[in-house]
Protein backbone atom coordinates (compact mmCIF):
# COMPACT_ATOMS: atom_id res chain seq x y z
CA UNK A 1 0.00 0.00 0.00
CA UNK A 2 1.36 3.57 -0.48
CA UNK A 3 0.17 6.86 0.54
CA UNK A 4 2.17 10.40 0.72
CA UNK A 5 2.01 11.91 3.70
CA UNK A 6 2.05 15.62 3.39
CA UNK A 7 2.11 16.92 7.00
CA UNK A 8 4.07 13.84 8.37
CA UNK A 9 7.18 11.45 7.81
CA UNK A 10 7.46 7.69 8.00
CA UNK A 11 10.36 6.77 10.10
CA UNK A 12 13.44 5.37 8.60
CA UNK A 13 13.58 2.61 10.21
CA UNK A 14 10.92 -0.14 11.38
CA UNK A 15 8.15 -1.95 9.34
CA UNK A 16 4.46 -1.56 8.89
CA UNK A 17 2.41 -4.05 11.16
CA UNK A 18 0.21 -6.32 8.25
CA UNK A 19 -2.36 -8.69 8.22
CA UNK A 20 -1.55 -12.24 7.73
CA UNK A 21 -3.75 -12.44 5.27
CA UNK A 22 -6.36 -10.09 3.64
CA UNK A 23 -9.63 -10.68 5.63
CA UNK A 24 -8.72 -11.88 8.30
CA UNK A 25 -7.66 -10.06 11.92
CA UNK A 26 -4.37 -11.61 12.42
CA UNK A 27 -1.46 -9.48 12.95
CA UNK A 28 2.25 -10.08 10.78
CA UNK A 29 3.87 -8.16 13.80
CA UNK A 30 7.83 -7.55 12.57
CA UNK A 31 10.31 -7.15 15.55
CA UNK A 32 10.68 -3.22 15.16
CA UNK A 33 7.19 -2.36 13.92
CA UNK A 34 6.43 1.54 12.90
CA UNK A 35 3.50 2.74 15.74
CA UNK A 36 2.04 5.98 14.85
CA UNK A 37 1.76 7.74 18.41
CA UNK A 38 -0.80 11.34 19.16
CA UNK A 39 0.51 13.11 22.43
CA UNK A 40 -2.58 15.01 22.52
CA UNK A 41 -3.81 17.94 24.20
CA UNK A 42 -3.33 19.42 27.42
CA UNK A 43 -1.34 16.57 29.91
CA UNK A 44 -0.39 14.74 26.60
CA UNK A 45 2.89 16.23 26.59
CA UNK A 46 3.72 15.13 30.12
CA UNK A 47 1.79 11.20 29.72
CA UNK A 48 3.09 10.87 26.32
CA UNK A 49 6.81 10.44 26.34
CA UNK A 50 6.82 9.13 29.70
CA UNK A 51 4.66 6.28 27.88
CA UNK A 52 7.01 6.06 25.19
CA UNK A 53 9.81 5.58 27.44
CA UNK A 54 8.12 2.86 28.92
CA UNK A 55 7.12 1.29 26.30
CA UNK A 56 10.80 1.22 24.34
CA UNK A 57 12.50 -0.16 27.79
CA UNK A 58 10.18 -3.09 27.64
CA UNK A 59 10.81 -3.66 23.73
CA UNK A 60 14.48 -3.85 24.45
CA UNK A 61 14.44 -5.50 27.50
CA UNK A 62 12.64 -8.53 25.27
CA UNK A 63 14.69 -8.07 21.97
CA UNK A 64 12.95 -5.77 19.83
CA UNK A 65 12.39 -1.57 18.85
CA UNK A 66 9.35 0.31 18.24
CA UNK A 67 10.09 3.09 15.58
CA UNK A 68 7.60 5.88 16.62
CA UNK A 69 5.60 8.00 14.42
CA UNK A 70 4.36 11.25 15.74
CA UNK A 71 0.96 12.21 14.25
CA UNK A 72 -1.49 15.25 15.54
CA UNK A 73 -4.60 15.67 16.35
CA UNK A 74 -6.83 18.24 18.56
CA UNK A 75 -4.23 21.34 19.60
CA UNK A 76 -1.23 20.88 18.57
CA UNK A 77 -2.82 19.85 14.55
CA UNK A 78 -4.29 23.38 15.01
CA UNK A 79 -1.26 25.08 15.45
CA UNK A 80 0.97 23.43 12.65
CA UNK A 81 -1.44 22.72 10.24
CA UNK A 82 -4.75 24.40 10.84
CA UNK A 83 -7.08 21.69 11.04
CA UNK A 84 -8.69 19.39 13.92
CA UNK A 85 -7.93 15.91 12.68
CA UNK A 86 -5.49 16.09 9.29
CA UNK A 87 -5.93 13.47 6.86
CA UNK A 88 -2.41 11.92 7.35
CA UNK A 89 -3.16 10.93 10.92
CA UNK A 90 -6.45 8.86 10.20
CA UNK A 91 -4.29 7.79 7.45
CA UNK A 92 -1.00 6.66 9.65
CA UNK A 93 -3.32 4.80 11.91
CA UNK A 94 -5.09 2.75 9.25
CA UNK A 95 -2.13 2.10 7.85
CA UNK A 96 0.25 1.14 10.54
CA UNK A 97 -2.28 -0.56 12.28
CA UNK A 98 -0.98 -0.99 16.18
CA UNK A 99 -1.46 3.22 17.45
CA UNK A 100 -1.45 5.13 20.57
CA UNK A 101 -2.91 8.42 21.93
CA UNK A 102 -3.15 11.19 24.93
CA UNK A 103 -6.48 12.97 25.40
CA UNK A 104 -7.82 15.10 23.14
CA UNK A 105 -9.78 17.69 24.19
CA UNK A 106 -13.60 18.71 23.38
CA UNK A 107 -14.93 21.95 24.14
CA UNK A 108 -17.99 22.02 25.26
CA UNK A 109 -20.75 23.79 23.45
CA UNK A 110 -22.04 23.40 19.99
CA UNK A 111 -19.67 23.40 16.55
CA UNK A 112 -17.16 21.10 17.44
CA UNK A 113 -17.83 17.26 17.36
CA UNK A 114 -15.34 15.38 19.51
CA UNK A 115 -12.15 14.29 17.78
CA UNK A 116 -12.22 10.84 19.44
CA UNK A 117 -15.25 10.06 18.45
CA UNK A 118 -14.29 11.09 15.12
CA UNK A 119 -11.00 9.07 15.02
CA UNK A 120 -12.88 5.94 16.20
CA UNK A 121 -15.71 5.72 14.12
CA UNK A 122 -13.26 6.65 11.11
CA UNK A 123 -11.43 4.25 11.64
CA UNK A 124 -14.09 1.58 12.58
CA UNK A 125 -12.56 1.14 15.88
CA UNK A 126 -16.08 -0.29 16.82
CA UNK A 127 -14.99 -1.55 20.51
CA UNK A 128 -13.93 0.10 23.32
CA UNK A 129 -11.75 -1.80 25.51
CA UNK A 130 -11.52 -1.10 29.56
CA UNK A 131 -9.55 -3.58 31.70
CA UNK A 132 -10.49 -2.74 35.54
CA UNK A 133 -8.12 -4.61 37.82
CA UNK A 134 -6.50 -3.11 40.97
CA UNK A 135 -2.95 -2.66 41.34
CA UNK A 136 -0.90 -3.08 44.84
CA UNK A 137 -0.45 -0.12 46.40
CA UNK A 138 -3.00 2.17 44.39
CA UNK A 139 -5.35 3.66 46.95
CA UNK A 140 -8.88 2.92 46.29
CA UNK A 141 -12.42 4.43 48.26
CA UNK A 142 -13.69 0.92 48.65
CA UNK A 143 -12.99 -1.86 51.20
CA UNK A 144 -11.90 -4.21 48.80
CA UNK A 145 -10.51 -3.09 45.74
CA UNK A 146 -8.87 -6.56 44.57
CA UNK A 147 -12.18 -8.11 44.27
CA UNK A 148 -12.39 -6.37 40.82
CA UNK A 149 -10.83 -7.92 37.83
CA UNK A 150 -12.81 -7.13 34.74
CA UNK A 151 -12.78 -6.55 31.47
CA UNK A 152 -15.17 -4.20 30.14
CA UNK A 153 -15.98 -3.82 26.46
CA UNK A 154 -18.51 -1.17 25.22
CA UNK A 155 -19.57 -0.11 21.68
CA UNK A 156 -17.83 2.42 20.44
CA UNK A 157 -19.80 3.32 16.97
CA UNK A 158 -23.50 3.33 17.43
CA UNK A 159 -26.46 4.73 20.11
CA UNK A 160 -25.49 7.94 21.45
CA UNK A 161 -22.38 7.81 19.33
CA UNK A 162 -24.07 7.84 16.23
CA UNK A 163 -24.61 11.40 17.16
CA UNK A 164 -28.55 11.57 15.68
CA UNK A 165 -29.81 15.05 17.42
CA UNK A 166 -31.58 17.87 16.55
CA UNK A 167 -31.31 21.44 18.53
CA UNK A 168 -34.52 22.63 20.32
CA UNK A 169 -35.96 25.01 18.07
CA UNK A 170 -34.57 23.92 14.95
CA UNK A 171 -36.11 22.68 11.89
CA UNK A 172 -34.78 19.30 12.40
CA UNK A 173 -36.37 18.86 15.65
CA UNK A 174 -39.59 20.53 14.83
CA UNK A 175 -40.00 18.09 11.17
CA UNK A 176 -39.07 14.60 13.84
CA UNK A 177 -41.86 16.12 16.30
CA UNK A 178 -43.84 16.18 13.39
CA UNK A 179 -43.47 13.17 12.02
CA UNK A 180 -43.16 11.22 15.57
CA UNK A 181 -46.86 12.97 16.28
CA UNK A 182 -48.78 12.39 13.11
CA UNK A 183 -47.29 9.75 11.53
CA UNK A 184 -46.13 7.77 14.25
CA UNK A 185 -48.93 7.44 16.63
CA UNK A 186 -47.05 9.18 19.44
CA UNK A 187 -49.29 12.40 19.55
CA UNK A 188 -49.56 12.81 23.53
CA UNK A 189 -46.36 11.66 24.42
CA UNK A 190 -43.93 14.97 23.79
CA UNK A 191 -44.69 17.83 25.79
CA UNK A 192 -45.27 21.07 23.77
CA UNK A 193 -42.65 23.66 23.72
CA UNK A 194 -39.01 23.55 22.75
CA UNK A 195 -37.88 20.09 22.49
CA UNK A 196 -34.45 18.66 22.08
CA UNK A 197 -34.53 15.58 20.11
CA UNK A 198 -31.88 12.55 19.73
CA UNK A 199 -32.10 8.87 17.94
CA UNK A 200 -30.23 5.85 19.14
CA UNK A 201 -29.84 3.48 17.29
CA UNK A 202 -29.09 -0.10 17.55
CA UNK A 203 -28.18 -2.44 15.13
CA UNK A 204 -27.82 -6.36 15.24
CA UNK A 205 -24.33 -5.62 13.25
CA UNK A 206 -23.11 -3.42 15.76
CA UNK A 207 -24.50 -5.48 18.24
CA UNK A 208 -23.41 -8.99 17.21
CA UNK A 209 -19.61 -8.28 16.39
CA UNK A 210 -19.43 -6.48 19.62
CA UNK A 211 -20.10 -9.51 21.94
CA UNK A 212 -18.10 -12.19 19.69
CA UNK A 213 -15.25 -9.46 20.66
CA UNK A 214 -16.37 -9.93 24.15
CA UNK A 215 -16.96 -13.97 23.93
CA UNK A 216 -13.40 -13.91 21.97
CA UNK A 217 -11.43 -12.37 24.86
CA UNK A 218 -13.68 -13.89 27.11
CA UNK A 219 -12.64 -17.19 25.44
CA UNK A 220 -8.48 -16.69 25.03
CA UNK A 221 -8.04 -15.37 28.43
CA UNK A 222 -9.68 -17.91 30.35
CA UNK A 223 -12.27 -15.78 31.53
CA UNK A 224 -15.42 -17.52 33.12
CA UNK A 225 -18.66 -15.06 32.16
CA UNK A 226 -19.67 -12.70 29.70
CA UNK A 227 -22.53 -10.27 31.17
CA UNK A 228 -24.52 -8.18 28.63
CA UNK A 229 -25.60 -4.82 30.04
CA UNK A 230 -28.83 -2.90 28.85
CA UNK A 231 -31.71 -0.62 29.51
CA UNK A 232 -34.17 -2.98 28.06
CA UNK A 233 -36.88 -3.08 30.39
CA UNK A 234 -37.63 0.42 29.39
CA UNK A 235 -35.62 0.77 25.94
CA UNK A 236 -36.89 -2.83 24.50
CA UNK A 237 -36.44 -2.13 20.98
CA UNK A 238 -33.19 -0.57 21.41
CA UNK A 239 -31.09 -1.82 24.64
CA UNK A 240 -33.39 -5.49 25.23
CA UNK A 241 -32.81 -6.32 21.17
CA UNK A 242 -28.93 -5.59 22.34
CA UNK A 243 -29.39 -8.09 24.76
CA UNK A 244 -31.63 -10.57 22.61
CA UNK A 245 -28.70 -10.33 19.40
CA UNK A 246 -26.20 -10.87 22.11
CA UNK A 247 -27.85 -13.87 23.27
CA UNK A 248 -28.51 -15.06 19.88
CA UNK A 249 -24.57 -14.69 18.82
CA UNK A 250 -23.80 -16.85 22.32
CA UNK A 251 -26.46 -19.92 21.18
CA UNK A 252 -25.71 -19.65 17.74
CA UNK A 253 -21.42 -19.45 17.34
CA UNK A 254 -19.34 -21.31 19.38
CA UNK A 255 -21.29 -24.79 20.53
CA UNK A 256 -19.92 -25.96 23.87
CA UNK A 257 -17.66 -23.41 24.64
CA UNK A 258 -20.52 -20.87 25.70
CA UNK A 259 -23.43 -21.43 27.70
CA UNK A 260 -25.86 -19.11 28.45
CA UNK A 261 -27.27 -18.17 31.98
CA UNK A 262 -31.10 -20.20 31.87
CA UNK A 263 -29.43 -23.05 29.84
CA UNK A 264 -26.98 -23.59 32.30
CA UNK A 265 -29.90 -23.63 34.81
CA UNK A 266 -32.43 -25.58 33.18
CA UNK A 267 -30.11 -28.23 32.04
CA UNK A 268 -27.06 -28.64 34.13
CA UNK A 269 -28.29 -27.48 37.76
CA UNK A 270 -25.71 -24.68 37.55
CA UNK A 271 -22.41 -26.43 36.77
CA UNK A 272 -20.94 -24.95 33.70
CA UNK A 273 -18.82 -27.08 31.49
CA UNK A 274 -15.56 -26.91 32.13
CA UNK A 275 -14.00 -23.94 30.15
CA UNK A 276 -16.72 -22.99 28.86
CA UNK A 277 -17.95 -19.02 28.95
CA UNK A 278 -21.46 -18.69 30.87
CA UNK A 279 -23.30 -15.71 28.82
CA UNK A 280 -26.07 -13.72 31.39
CA UNK A 281 -27.26 -10.25 31.37
CA UNK A 282 -28.03 -7.43 33.76
CA UNK A 283 -30.08 -4.40 33.81
CA UNK A 284 -27.83 -1.39 33.51
CA UNK A 285 -29.22 0.45 36.82
CA UNK A 286 -28.22 -2.76 38.98
CA UNK A 287 -25.60 -3.43 38.06
CA UNK A 288 -24.13 -0.40 38.76
CA UNK A 289 -24.44 -1.77 42.21
CA UNK A 290 -23.79 -4.92 41.77
CA UNK A 291 -20.36 -3.59 41.16
CA UNK A 292 -20.22 -2.28 44.63
CA UNK A 293 -22.01 -5.28 46.42
CA UNK A 294 -20.99 -8.69 44.45
CA UNK A 295 -17.75 -7.23 42.62
CA UNK A 296 -15.69 -10.62 42.17
CA UNK A 297 -18.72 -12.29 40.35
CA UNK A 298 -18.09 -10.65 36.93
CA UNK A 299 -15.63 -10.86 34.72
CA UNK A 300 -16.07 -9.39 30.94
CA UNK A 301 -19.00 -6.88 30.37
CA UNK A 302 -20.44 -6.32 26.78
CA UNK A 303 -22.55 -3.27 26.63
CA UNK A 304 -23.86 -0.13 24.06
CA UNK A 305 -22.30 3.37 24.19
CA UNK A 306 -23.73 5.05 26.79
CA UNK A 307 -24.17 2.29 29.74
CA UNK A 308 -20.52 1.70 28.59
CA UNK A 309 -19.29 5.14 29.42
CA UNK A 310 -21.06 5.17 32.71
CA UNK A 311 -20.11 1.77 34.07
CA UNK A 312 -16.55 2.01 32.91
CA UNK A 313 -16.32 4.92 34.48
CA UNK A 314 -17.58 4.20 37.47
CA UNK A 315 -15.76 1.33 37.95
CA UNK A 316 -12.26 3.01 37.27
CA UNK A 317 -13.12 4.62 40.42
CA UNK A 318 -13.20 1.35 42.33
CA UNK A 319 -10.04 0.87 41.67
CA UNK A 320 -8.28 3.71 41.84
CA UNK A 321 -9.42 6.46 39.29
CA UNK A 322 -8.23 7.93 36.39
CA UNK A 323 -5.07 8.29 36.73
CA UNK A 324 -4.66 4.35 36.45
CA UNK A 325 -7.26 3.24 34.36
CA UNK A 326 -6.24 2.28 30.89
CA UNK A 327 -7.97 1.19 27.53
CA UNK A 328 -7.75 0.96 24.22
CA UNK A 329 -10.26 1.34 20.83
CA UNK A 330 -10.02 -2.09 18.45
CA UNK A 331 -11.69 -2.90 15.01
CA UNK A 332 -10.59 -5.60 13.15
CA UNK A 333 -6.95 -6.23 12.80
CA UNK A 334 -6.76 -2.04 14.40
CA UNK A 335 -6.00 -0.84 17.60
CA UNK A 336 -6.08 2.56 19.00
CA UNK A 337 -5.02 2.59 22.76
CA UNK A 338 -5.78 5.34 24.66
CA UNK A 339 -5.69 6.34 28.56
CA UNK A 340 -9.74 6.82 29.89
CA UNK A 341 -8.85 10.00 31.21
CA UNK A 342 -9.02 13.42 29.44
CA UNK A 343 -6.73 16.16 28.79
CA UNK A 344 -6.49 18.16 32.52
CA UNK A 345 -5.25 21.23 30.81
CA UNK A 346 -4.97 22.59 34.27
CA UNK A 347 -1.74 20.62 34.92
CA UNK A 348 -0.81 20.56 31.15
CA UNK A 349 2.89 20.69 30.77
CA UNK A 350 3.78 20.61 34.75
CA UNK A 351 5.52 17.12 34.72
CA UNK A 352 3.01 16.27 37.48
CA UNK A 353 0.46 14.10 36.62
CA UNK A 354 0.06 10.15 36.72
CA UNK A 355 1.22 8.37 33.29
CA UNK A 356 0.12 5.17 34.06
CA UNK A 357 -2.90 5.04 32.62
CA UNK A 358 -1.42 5.56 29.28
CA UNK A 359 1.34 3.24 30.29
CA UNK A 360 -1.13 0.27 30.69
CA UNK A 361 -2.90 1.58 27.73
CA UNK A 362 0.28 0.82 25.83
CA UNK A 363 0.41 -2.70 27.89
CA UNK A 364 -2.67 -3.34 26.09
CA UNK A 365 -1.24 -2.70 22.49
CA UNK A 366 2.08 -4.71 23.33
CA UNK A 367 -0.19 -7.56 24.02
CA UNK A 368 -1.91 -7.22 21.08
CA UNK A 369 1.06 -7.28 19.21
CA UNK A 370 1.22 -10.51 20.93
CA UNK A 371 4.32 -8.73 22.89
CA UNK A 372 3.02 -10.67 26.28
CA UNK A 373 6.66 -10.74 27.97
CA UNK A 374 7.05 -7.18 27.17
CA UNK A 375 3.41 -6.55 28.34
CA UNK A 376 4.36 -8.58 31.51
CA UNK A 377 7.13 -6.72 32.32
CA UNK A 378 5.05 -3.31 32.08
CA UNK A 379 2.61 -4.54 34.27
CA UNK A 380 4.93 -5.66 36.82
CA UNK A 381 7.59 -2.67 36.84
CA UNK A 382 4.29 -0.19 37.13
CA UNK A 383 3.15 -2.30 40.21
CA UNK A 384 6.67 -2.35 41.92
CA UNK A 385 7.23 1.06 41.20
CA UNK A 386 3.73 1.82 42.70
CA UNK A 387 3.90 -0.45 46.12
CA UNK A 388 7.75 0.48 46.80
CA UNK A 389 5.93 4.07 47.37
CA UNK A 390 7.17 6.19 44.14
CA UNK A 391 4.27 7.96 42.65
CA UNK A 392 2.52 10.86 41.35
CA UNK A 393 0.71 13.89 43.27
CA UNK A 394 -2.78 12.38 42.68
CA UNK A 395 -1.64 8.84 44.64
CA UNK A 396 0.80 10.31 47.33
CA UNK A 397 -2.06 12.44 48.65
CA UNK A 398 -4.11 10.01 49.37
CA UNK A 399 -1.04 7.51 50.95
CA UNK A 400 0.53 8.10 53.95
CA UNK A 401 4.74 8.05 53.56
CA UNK A 402 4.62 8.02 49.57
CA UNK A 403 7.08 9.76 47.95
CA UNK A 404 6.00 12.17 45.50
CA UNK A 405 7.42 12.03 42.24
CA UNK A 406 7.10 14.34 38.82
CA UNK A 407 5.64 12.44 35.63
CA UNK A 408 9.43 12.19 34.11
CA UNK A 409 10.74 10.42 37.37
CA UNK A 410 8.08 8.14 37.64
CA UNK A 411 8.85 7.13 34.57
CA UNK A 412 12.06 6.86 34.88
CA UNK A 413 11.74 4.38 37.81
CA UNK A 414 9.58 2.29 35.85
CA UNK A 415 11.82 2.10 32.88
CA UNK A 416 14.59 1.39 35.42
CA UNK A 417 12.60 -1.40 37.15
CA UNK A 418 11.78 -2.98 33.84
CA UNK A 419 15.57 -3.18 33.26
CA UNK A 420 15.99 -5.52 36.29
CA UNK A 421 13.12 -7.38 36.58
CA UNK A 422 14.07 -8.53 32.76
P1 LIG B 1 -10.02 14.92 32.92
O1 LIG B 1 -9.20 15.65 31.93
O2 LIG B 1 -9.90 13.44 32.92
O3 LIG B 1 -9.60 15.48 34.35
C1 LIG B 1 -10.42 15.43 35.49
C2 LIG B 1 -9.57 15.28 36.73
O4 LIG B 1 -9.15 13.92 36.83
C3 LIG B 1 -8.29 16.08 36.80
O5 LIG B 1 -8.52 17.40 37.21
C4 LIG B 1 -7.50 15.27 37.81
O6 LIG B 1 -8.06 15.39 39.13
C5 LIG B 1 -7.83 13.86 37.40
N1 LIG B 1 -6.92 13.33 36.37
C6 LIG B 1 -7.14 13.13 35.05
N2 LIG B 1 -6.08 12.59 34.45
C7 LIG B 1 -5.15 12.43 35.40
C8 LIG B 1 -3.82 11.91 35.42
N3 LIG B 1 -3.24 11.42 34.31
N4 LIG B 1 -3.15 11.92 36.59
C9 LIG B 1 -3.70 12.39 37.70
N5 LIG B 1 -4.97 12.88 37.76
C10 LIG B 1 -5.67 12.90 36.63
O7 LIG B 1 -11.57 15.26 32.75
P2 LIG B 1 -12.29 16.62 32.34
O8 LIG B 1 -11.67 17.76 33.10
O9 LIG B 1 -13.72 16.33 32.46
O10 LIG B 1 -11.97 16.78 30.80
C11 LIG B 1 -10.99 17.67 30.25
C12 LIG B 1 -11.05 17.53 28.73
O11 LIG B 1 -10.68 16.20 28.33
C13 LIG B 1 -12.44 17.76 28.13
O12 LIG B 1 -12.31 18.54 26.97
C14 LIG B 1 -12.94 16.37 27.78
O13 LIG B 1 -13.84 16.39 26.71
C15 LIG B 1 -11.64 15.70 27.41
N6 LIG B 1 -11.67 14.22 27.52
C16 LIG B 1 -10.99 13.53 26.57
C17 LIG B 1 -10.93 12.15 26.64
C18 LIG B 1 -10.17 11.42 25.59
O14 LIG B 1 -9.39 12.03 24.86
N7 LIG B 1 -10.34 10.12 25.44
C19 LIG B 1 -11.55 11.47 27.70
C20 LIG B 1 -12.21 12.21 28.67
C21 LIG B 1 -12.26 13.60 28.57
P3 LIG B 1 -7.57 16.40 40.28
O15 LIG B 1 -7.72 17.77 39.75
O16 LIG B 1 -8.50 16.07 41.40
O17 LIG B 1 -6.17 16.06 40.63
Amino acid sequence: MSYDYDQVSVPDEGEAVTLVEEGSDELDVPDHPVVPIIYGDGIGVDVGPATQQVLEAAAHATGRDISWMRVYAGESARERYDENLPDDTVEAIRRFRVAIKGPLTTPVGAGFRSLNVALRKELDLYTNMRPTYHIEGVPSPVTDPGAMDMVNFRENTEDVYAGIEWEAGSEGAEQVREFVEAEMGFDDTIHDGPVGIGIKPITEFGTKRLVRKAVDYALENGRDSVTLIHKGNIMKFTEGQFRDWGYEVAREEYGDEVITEDTLWEERDGEAPDGAVVVNDRIADNMLQQLLTRTDQYDVLAMPNLNGDYLSDAAGAQIGGLGVAPGANIGDGRILAEPVHGSAPKYAGQDKVNPTAMILSGRIMLEYLGWDDAADLVYDAVEHTISSGTVTYDLERQIEGGEKAATSEYADTVAAEIERLA
